[in-house]
């Protein structure tokens, strides 16, 4: 029999309205029968996350401060939805437990996943559905690395012997029953999970936009949406800022072949992206699938004359920055010269340390470091074949005045990478989506 998983994200699930249809989706396909729901998202712009509220009420109670007000904001959030859509919620003793829990040893991840824990068992009665909380299901080992053999164990154990399920996203625990989380938008992750026990038909994932569009809405208004696009593009597009799938989720799909669907709560009838391991034989490929970035690094350039015949230079330089913690995303090398960019994040912690080290171990002439740098990937198994699309890449940021600081391409002929001012990331974004919509 085939089955559907459905994960519906945090926007998906915001307010009652957002309740109504989610419930009206699952309604209309009986194969969609386990579902994954998200804590209660923002409901306009101005709005807050309930996670957020969470790690807030969590913040406080902490500082030894008063979370009473934050709980009561959460607890509205919930009292709201059960109200509206008229269900029957013990809210109260729910909100008890956890304020029980933060007068004693509060633990941040557990706070952080009652969102999902209480909207999702919210959503199960709303539907007539079970309840089966992730918490004994999903495992992490006592140091926090997920396991995911032993979770795929305990989840097709479980739910291989029940018709239909809601399962809360975001979280699972140690053996020990501590809370563990995924890291932020994790419950794309969950819903994989799900979907690889069950070893679903599709997994689809159910957002606020009709699919992975070919660059940050945010960033160039209304981009189209990409029809089907292969596991590895995805991964690197969601790597590299493409926010809209977390850049985990494709692993546990992957391993059972399982496509995923993106697609849009509000408006159902769009078909979404399909995210698969190869693209269909009639569908025509595009020479750039999709186009990512993010603000936030910084390149550390090392020139010393001869560095090339220094057996060993390029890995003591990444041993500095291993030991420091530092990890790095990309290294551009020359003859003389080598860099390395890295999370300005990572790096500012530990600035000192690292270049003091980097002096000592490697005697480089000179080391410069440059900050603000925003890298961006276009990605497409198109631009293997396609001559001169560097060529355009290049032309088409260039008419636009920016000047390109670092180029990369990435060894897989998947993707070519540049590193601008993080000034010029908006405009450099569009200029490439220009030339190649
Ligand atoms: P959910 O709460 O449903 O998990 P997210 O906020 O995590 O939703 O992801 C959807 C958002 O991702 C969109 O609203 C959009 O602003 C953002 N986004 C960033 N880049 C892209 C892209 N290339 N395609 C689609 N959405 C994107
Ligand atoms: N609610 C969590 C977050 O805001 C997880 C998720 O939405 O996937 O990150
Ligand atoms: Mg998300």
């Amino acid at each position: 029999m085939e089955t559907i998983v459905v994960k519906f994200g945090g926007s998906s699930l915001a307010d009652a309205g957002q309740f109504r249809k989610v419930a009206d989706i699952i309604k209309a396909d009986d194969r969609r029968r386990f579902v994954v729901a998200s804590a209660p998202g923002k409901r306009s712009d101005s709005d807050t996350k309930v996670t957020d509220l969470l790690y807030r009420c969590y913040d406080q109670a902490v500082a030894g401060g008063d979370y009473g007000s934050v709980l009561e904001q959460i607890k509205a959030r919930f009292s709201d939805i059960i109200s509206e859509l008229g269900v029957d919620f013990a809210l109260d003793s729910e909100i008890d437990v956890i304020r029980r829990h933060l007068s004693a040893e509060p633990s941040r991840d557990y706070m952080a996943s009652r969102g999902e824990y209480l909207n999702s068992k919210i959503l199960a009665a709303y539907l007539g559905f079970p309840f089966y909380d992730a918490a004994p299901l999903i495992r992490f080992a006592a140091d926090g690395t997920f396991d995911e053999e032993q979770t795929n164990a305990n989840l097709s154990a479980v739910l291989a012997m029940v018709e239909c399920a809601v399962v809360p996203g975001f979280y699972g625990a140690t053996e020990d029953g501590a809370v563990h989380t995924f890291s932020r938008g994790g419950s794309d992750v969950t819903g994989s999970l799900v979907a690889r026990a069950i070893n679903a038909t599709v997994y689809e994932n159910w957002t606020d936009v009709s699919g992975m569009l070919f660059t940050d809405p945010r960033i160039v208004s209304n981009p189209q949406t990409i029809e089907y696009i292969t596991y590895r593009e995805l991964r690197e597009l969601s790597y590299m800022g493409a926010s809209v799938l977390h850049e985990d989720a494709v692993f546990p799909v992957r391993k059972a072949g399982i496509p995923i669907n993106i697609r849009n709560t509000n408006c159902p009838a769009d078909k979404g992206t399909m995210i698969v391991a190869a693209l269909p034989k009639e569908f025509r490929m595009r020479t750039v699938t999709g186009i990512a970035g993010r603000k936030g690094f910084t390149s550390i350039l090392l020139e010393k004359s001869s560095m090339n015949s220094e057996v060993g230079f390029g890995a003591k330089m990444l041993g500095v920055l291993a030991k420091h913690g530092v990890s790095f995303e990309h290294c551009p090398t020359g003859i003389d010269t080598m860099s390395v960019v890295v999370s300005s994040e990572q790096f500012e912690e530990h600035r000192a340390a690292v270049l003091d080290d980097l002096n000592e171990v490697l005697q480089p002439e000179s080391i410069v470091v440059e900050s603000s740098l925003a890298m961006i990937a276009i990605v497409g198994h198109g631009m293997v074949a396609a001559r001169g699309s560097a060529a355009r890449i290049f032309r088409a940021v260039a008419d636009a005045g920016i000047n390109i600081r670092m180029i990369d391409q990435g060894s897989s002929e998947l993707n070519i990478i540049l590193g601008v001012d993080e000034n010029d990331f908006e405009e450099a974004i569009r200029s490439i989506y220009r030339e190649f919509r």
